[in-house]
């Protein structure tokens, strides 16, 4: 794994939070798109080299929807880059890790994506994610 590609915070409110993201951080969101298939909207912020991904959930049954009804508000998932997603998913079902997603799926910001079930990261939803060749 490269580096910490992004961290996703749940919010309740994409737009409210992003004023408070954007004050905080001093740099402007380059980018919000809907996930219709896990029905989530997000919005990126980069912060240097890694990047700041607001979640809100856009149906009630959606997984954003449960995690916040759950936890509240913050941090639920770091993303880590990789260079071969299907690789990488592989390489951890062999280590005994429990993967949400068998196969690469689409995901937001033109990335490839595959969660980790936290169960077998001591408490951490984990994205494996891949900049798609254009
Ligand atoms: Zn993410």
């Amino acid at each position: 794994m490269n580096k910490i590609e992004h961290l996703g915070i749940a919010v309740k409110n994409i737009e409210a939070s992003l004023l408070v993201y954007e004050k905080l951080l001093n740099q402007k969101c380059y980018k919000t798109e809907e996930v219709e298939s896990e029905g989530v909207k997000t919005a990126f912020i980069q912060v240097g080299e890694t990047k700041i991904e607001l979640l809100e959930a856009t149906k009630p049954d959606s997984p954003i929807a449960k995690f916040l009804e759950k936890k509240g508000q913050g941090i639920h998932h770091i993303a880590f880059d990789v260079n071969d997603i299907e690789a990488e998913i592989s390489r951890l079902t062999n280590e005994g890790f429990e993967l949400i997603h068998q196969s690469p799926k689409d995901g937001a910001d033109n990335k490839l994506i595959a969660f980790l079930h936290p169960k077998s990261t001591d408490g951490i939803l984990v994205e494996l994610c891949q900049e798609k060749s254009v």
